[in-house]
């Protein structure tokens, strides 16, 4: 079976989904595992599970580098705590995926190993910033993958990808060992083809851990076992979202009709006024940016990973020439832009402005909560574009990020179900979003859908 994988992601090499292969080591693995192929009782939960890693996550003994070629030379000396849950269940890495640099993009366009092609449509971005690990599940290269998600990183390359993408709440998963972009909105996620694959990994993976303090302590429900119900749900949905002028008409068309046929199912659907929409998309790029200021400050050619060859006279210029070589532009760009709203004196007016702005979309969160199950939105408002249509207008990409970064600033589970195709060929998702750390109510709705595809 990994011979047939390896097989595949040789003849798709073009895709550029992986960038490193692990064949030996899942062959050797698999080997090991057979030979308790007779004792299913000894099986842990992701026995023989072949997944694809996103380029972010420490995997011990291999390179990590975020797609980055300041971290190109650098490798994890230990487990990813997602890593660590996913071997101790008997899962097989097989490689590990291409992104955009430090997770910064939508495109895959901003990685030091090249673009990514959309599987589908070869001329298309798979999105992005998980693009490799979209692109691995929706060609077969692998079962699941895992990605991350600070702003839809892995709701919205499963979406241009005809995948299931999910996010769940801020917490549910340990960051420890995930390359950080934005610590108060990154979450692990995971992609996959149908939602009994992806309740089963999330169950593994999440949950409590003494090394991360912002992992919630709350217990893991078992997800595979809840996934069935009869239950009508009550969905709120934002008409804003679905008014918004930058919104593909089919997209729309697409889940009003949606909507029709959830109502006639018996669920009710409630339009919830939300004015804060294009407010969001530039709160998240000043916190995420301050952010990311901070955390990439740790790459200055000193403690790890790439140091300029050439010959400097002081630590500024060590510190200058390695980060001016070791980091893509978009990086650069937003290190820049995060210190900028982190300086004294722009500090209220960005950088504080836009945590209240954080605040007030957290209480309306809660507010909408209080009613609703589920909040539905599109995930994205066009279909996977092409390269270089948008890679030189960096606020036309940053506004494709509209509907997806809601939930991390409010820190709540997102998911991106395949049910829709565009008349351009290409498929578009709908997003459904539930309260925090209630991934059940997500998955039970997602499996609903899913299941009994209603459009
Ligand atoms: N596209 C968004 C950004 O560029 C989201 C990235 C992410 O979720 N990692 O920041």
């Amino acid at each position: 079976m990994i011979e047939s994988y390896l097989d595949k992601i040789q003849s798709t090499a073009r895709l550029n989904a992986f960038i490193q292969i692990f064949g030996n080591e899942a062959l050797s693995r698999a080997a090991e595992l057979d030979s308790k192929k007779d004792r299913p009782a000894s099986w842990g939960k992701l026995y023989g599970v072949v997944i694809g890693i996103k380029d972010v996550l420490c995997f011990k003994g291999h390179t990590v580098s975020a797609a980055s070629n300041i971290l190109k030379v650098y490798t994890a000396i230990y487990n990813a705590t997602a890593i660590q849950r996913l071997i101790d269940e008997d899962a097989i890495i097989i490689g590990n995926l291409n992104c955009d640099e430090f997770a910064m993009g939508s495109s895959n366009e901003n990685s030091s190993y090249g673009n990514v092609l959309n599987a589908i449509d070869e001329s298309r971005v798979p999105g992005g910033s998980s693009g490799g690990s979209a692109v691995a599940v929706q060609a077969d290269l692998c079962m699941i993958s895992l990605g991350s998600d600070t702003g839809g990183s892995v709701r919205q390359p499963a979406d241009f990808c005809g995948i299931i993408g999910m996010k769940p709440g801020y917490g549910r998963i340990s960051r420890y060992g995930l390359l950080a972009y934005a610590s108060s909105f990154d979450q692990i996620g995971v992609f996959s083809k149908n939602i009994a694959d992806l309740a089963l990994t999330l169950s593994v993976i999440s949950g409590k851990d003494e090394f991360d303090s912002t992992c919630s302590i709350a217990e893991v429900p078992d997800y595979s076992n809840l996934l069935s119900t009869d239950k009508k749900f009550k969905i709120a949905y934002f008409p804003q979202s679905l008014e918004h002028t930058s919104l593909d008409p089919e997209i729309r068309s697409g889940i009003l009709k949606l909507m029709e046929t959830l109502k006639l199912q018996g669920h009710s659907l409630e339009a919830v006024d939300f004015s804060y929409l294009d407010h969001i998309v530039p709160a998240y790029y000043v916190l995420t940016t301050a952010e990311a200021s901070s955390n990439l400050s740790r790459y200055d050619g000193v403690k790890f990973g790439y140091r300029t060859p050439a010959q400097v006279s002081d630590l500024q210029e060590l510190y200058r020439k390695t980060r001016s070589e070791g980091f893509g532009k978009e990086v650069q760009r937003r290190i820049m832009l995060g210190t900028f709203v982190l300086s004294t004196g722009y500090y209220d007016a960005y950088y504080a402005k836009a945590q209240k702005v954080r605040r007030l979309i957290v209480n309306k969160t809660k507010d909408v909560f209080k009613d609703h199950d589920l909040i539905i939105m599109p995930t994205v408002p066009s279909t996977a574009f092409k390269f270089g249509e948008k890679s030189n207008d960096a606020i036309e990409m940053f506004l494709g990020d509209l509907y997806t970064v809601y939930a991390n600033l409010a820190g709540i589970p997102g998911i991106s179900l395949p049910l829709f195709k565009h008349s351009n060929g290409m498929p578009f998702g709908l997003q459904v979003m539930s309260d925090r750390l209630n991934e059940t109510t997500l998955l039970q709705f997602s499996n609903l859908l899913m299941e009994n595809p209603a459009n």
